[in-house]
């Protein structure tokens, strides 16, 4: 990026001011939602609600852990923008996803929101992403009353040793129990729940097996899990100190080079498991729990162009090669 001369870590807000010669603090403007028509052809995307931004919960492996979280948007405000949304694109068919890198939903917050969205007479269905263990079961009927049909949970793993070692919960065995009852309550209440895995620093087999046994346990509550090896990011100054982490875990770099050369750094994650290796667990997995409707379904209902054809998706699986897919094809 030749151009780049500046990149914020975190929220940009605090550069802002300087960025654009402002004297004194800046203030996002109290309306703003995100404005979709500056997008070309915004219409064949589906848009986005930002309901909250940051972390702050500590994982190990996100750029988020130590990013203050904002308070959550109200209900009313979220209303506003479903209505701009609505007028913008002309219709209810959008399918926003709302932003949070880690949404916290009270019971009461989602209960306010399912009234406000049905007393502006909104019926749109949502996705979100949060923790298994912040969104609580007695939020569940509010949100599904709110519109909210795909949810996806990063879960990372269900070894607790990985669980241990990435900083993602303090009592991992918790962490599990917790996740367990979301699962089934949002099953029970028809949504779509995507789990994410995360194969970190010191997997093994013994710790994959681990995992793998937890979602043979839960696949009836899942519509698709996505896998993958944890990457590094960011040049030499930003990723050494987690490198470093990943290292006391049995982690190496593939090339000690690639922070310095293109920011990215892909590791083998421990002496049993090389990154090749890992790549191929990731898909083997993935398949496990998701058919390819299944993966077309959570794809479409966010992230593919909204005129994208199940035709299409068929066409293109065709001609990609069957080995990289991470869902089982159908007949
Ligand atoms: S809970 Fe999610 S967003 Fe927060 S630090 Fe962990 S991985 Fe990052």
């Amino acid at each position: 990026m030749p151009h780049v001369d500046l990149i914020v870590q975190g929220a940009g807000e605090d550069a802002m001011a300087h960025l654009l010669g402002f004297s004194g603090q800046w203030q996002a403007p109290a309306h703003c939602g995100l404005d979709h028509s500056l997008v070309e052809n915004f219409q064949r995307y589906q848009p986005s609600v930002e309901t909250s931004r940051g972390c702050g919960r500590g994982c190990a492996f996100c750029e988020e852990r130590a990013m203050p979280l904002t308070d959550l948007k109200t209900p009313a405000r979220i209303v506003k923008e479903l209505h701009t949304l609505i007028d913008v694109y002309g219709d209810q068919s959008v399918r926003p996803y709302f932003q949070s890198s880690y949404l916290v939903p009270k019971r009461k917050w989602a209960d306010e929101l399912a009234n406000a969205i049905q007393a502006a007479g909104i019926n749109i269905a949502w996705r979100c992403e949060s923790r298994v263990d912040s969104v609580k079961p007695n939020a569940v009927p509010g949100l599904v009353a709110a519109g909210m049909k795909v949810i996806d949970l990063g879960l990372e793993s269900a070894s607790l040793l990985q669980l241990e070692r990435m900083q993602k919960a303090d009592k991992p065995q918790r962490y599990l129990d917790a996740a367990s009852k979301l699962l089934e309550t949002c099953a029970s209440h028809g949504i779509w729940v995507k789990v994410n895995v995360l194969l970190y620093g010191g997997e093994t087999a013994q710790t994959l097996d681990e995992t793998q046994r937890w979602l043979d346990a839960h696949a009836q509550y899942l519509k698709g899990v996505s896998v993958g090896p944890v990457v590094v990011y960011g040049p030499p100054s930003h990723s050494e100190e987690f490198l470093g982490e990943l290292a006391e875990f049995g982690a190496r770099p593939v090339e000690v080079s690639s922070a310095e050369e293109r920011g990215v750094t892909q590791v083998h994650l421990s002496a049993e498991i090389n990154h090749e290796q890992a790549e191929i667990e990731s898909i083997r997995l993935s398949r496990r729990y998701m058919t390819q409707d299944d993966y077309f379904d959570l794809k479409r209902f966010s992230y593919y162009p909204r005129d994208y054809s199940d035709e299409q998706f068929r066409r293109d699986v065709a001609d990609c090669d069957p080995q990289r897919l991470p869902f089982r094809q159908s007949a």
